[in-house]
């Protein structure tokens, strides 16, 4: 069976939420019985965001092969329940490295290696390898950045160049617009949406379906106006309003008739191979919205972390604390504490009022020593306590410190010349180091330990879990911590790295080495982040702390089909 391509492209400004709209268009094509991925192609130079500042685009998000790639991916394995790879998150670095690359073994047999055809190629092979496993009917391809943009123009090619080999029964663009109110006017306005129609028709598209985003209903006028004026028909001009969640958009789409316009143009036919029903099956994800827009009670949670500023940094957290509170109808509600202004003055005020404290990931000795004093009130004072990672580390340091009393314990990241390193290189990674760094990517076993907190969560032996970092856990100074009473719930079986620590004392307080957050989905919110909230919604009842639920930060239009 012909796999067949979507391409998402976006017009007029950037963050319409193209990422958000291919992962509920996924859905909803995969609540129909399609086996569906999403990709993501990104016009920037750098070979991947790994080395990027979480201030300049938002979380890494990790991919169970060790890709570092877009956070888009996270939306789209959060949506889709299903893992994403290198191969779904690709750059023009990327793309220009492969062909470098093959340009110094000799592989273009001494011709001029240019952006036509050499660049373009290589980019339309990468568009097209997904759906050459046969494991998809349809792949879903979002080109970040706005239409217009220099950097974009490759891309654009690119689909053109398919769209030709391919044809109109396997290909189609959906192109995400911005029709902004004009509160004088008292009006919507679709001038940006034709202009940035004739941007894409200048590269030889024309759009199949053009996604309106707007803070109002668009009007039949302004469909009528838009379909005329874009080439499009009107039942393809389909509007995204604003949400209150974004769980909400794949029913906001499926109003739309989204649905039908896609496997109308792929799957004419369809029912009679029963690949595709006619209908999307969307009993679970409703039953999943009314909880989350129903819930019983708030509870805060502190996530003490680097760069809390940016909403985006820890996407994959705050997602995971929404997902995880739902099967119990708890909303979170998260307190960003930035680690760098906290102080032994003021940490009672900070983290005294919270049900609970996430100590996040991070890289670099800023806002540290605020971490160590983040976790070291959570033990001292018994609130629930999770770290993740640099969370997982500093636990780790403050333990060392005050409860086996040495002084100036850190890890060689911070600080070279400690007399307790507590938290090192391994002697193989020292060597890798010195030539450059290198991370500890992807997915790894954990082997659990029977009878400890973590096994009871998990109720497993062994679980997989995905990694970035560099430092671990000093297995030489190992013993100390456990004869104080640490426990080292989950180790890996092939090289005796921790990557669960826990207080067993406490009431939960357990810090792990890898990342929980990038395994959560809809359909599967994590076990640990699970039982964590659950433990914080039982100290809020101890303390006082619940709230009744609090209305959503975004207002918006009310979902019409749905009665929740
Ligand atoms: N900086 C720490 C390390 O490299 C922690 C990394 C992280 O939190 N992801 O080990």
């Amino acid at each position: 069976m012909q796999t067949k391509y979507i391409f998402v492209t976006g017009g007029v400004t950037s963050s319409l939420g193209k990422g958000i709209f291919s992962a509920s268009l996924g859905r909803l094509l995969s609540d129909r019985g399609l086996d569906v991925t999403i990709q993501k192609f990104d016009p920037y130079i750098n070979v991947d965001p790994g080395t990027m500042n979480p201030y300049e685009h938002g979380e890494v998000y990790v991919t169970n092969d060790g890709a570092e790639t877009d956070l888009d991916l996270g939306h789209y394995e959060r949506f889709l329940d299903q893992p994403t790879s290198q191969a779904n998150n690709v750059t023009t670095g990327r793309v220009y490295m492969e062909v470098i690359s093959k340009e110094r073994e000799g592989a273009y047999l001494g011709k001029t290696v240019q952006v036509v055809p050499h660049i373009i190629d290589e980019i339309k092979h990468w568009m097209l390898k997904l759906g050459e496993t046969e494991d998809y009917d349809v792949v879903i391809t979002e080109i970040g950045g706005t239409v217009g943009d220099i950097e974009g123009q490759p891309y654009l090619e690119a689909i053109r160049q398919l769209r030709n080999e391919l044809g109109p029964r396997n290909t189609m663009i959906a192109h995400l617009t911005l029709i902004p109110y004009l509160r004088a006017a008292g009006e919507l306005k679709t001038k940006p949406t034709q202009h940035s129609v004739k941007e894409l028709l200048a590269h030889g598209l024309q759009p199949d379906t053009i996604v309106c985003r707007s803070e109002r209903s668009i009007t039949a006028e302004v469909r009528r106006k838009i379909s005329l004026f874009c080439n499009v028909e009107e039942e393809a001009v389909i509007q995204m309003l604003d949400a209150e969640s974004i769980y909400e958009v794949p029913l906001l789409l499926r109003d739309e008739g989204i649905g039908e316009l896609v496997v109308d143009r792929f799957y004419p036919e369809r029912g009679d191979d029963g690949r595709c029903s006619d209908t999307p099956d969307l009993s679970n994800w409703i039953g999943f919205l009314k909880r989350l827009k129903n819930p019983e009670e708030t509870i805060p949670i502190a996530l003490v972390g680097k760069y809390v500023e940016h909403q985006d940094a820890y996407k994959s957290i705050t997602e995971s604390f929404i997902l995880a509170g739902v099967p119990d109808e708890v909303q979170v509600k998260v307190k960003y504490v930035p680690s760098e202004a906290l102080s032994p003055d003021n940490v009672e005020s900070q983290l005294g009022d919270v049900a609970g404290i996430l100590v996040a990931p991070g890289f670099g000795d800023r806002g540290v020593e605020g971490k160590i004093l983040a976790a070291q009130h959570a033990r001292e004072q018994d609130v629930p306590f999770f770290g993740i990672c640099l969370g997982l580390q500093c636990a780790i340091i403050e333990f060392a410190r005050h409860v086996c009393g040495w002084d100036g314990a850190h890890s060689t990241e911070f600080d070279e010349e400690t007399a307790y390193p507590v938290i090192d290189l391994m002697e193989e990674q020292k060597e890798i180091s010195d030539k450059g760094g290198t991370m500890r990517l992807g997915q790894y076993d954990c082997r659990l330990q029977e009878d400890s907190h973590a096994h009871g969560v998990y109720g497993a032996e062994r679980v997989q879990e995905r990694h970035r970092h560099r430092y671990e856990v000093n297995n030489v100074l190992r013993y100390k911590l456990l004869e104080e009473g640490m426990c080292f719930s989950g180790v890996n079986p092939d090289t005796d790295l921790v990557e669960i620590m826990e207080l067993p004392d406490k009431r939960w307080f357990l810090g792990v080495q890898f990342h929980p957050e990038y395994r959560t989905t809809v359909g599967n919110p994590h076990p640990l982040f699970r039982s964590f909230v659950r433990a914080c919604t039982s100290y809020a009842h101890e303390e006082g702390l619940a709230t009744s639920p609090q209305p959503p930060e975004r207002k918006a239009v009310p979902l019409a089909s749905v009665d929740m």
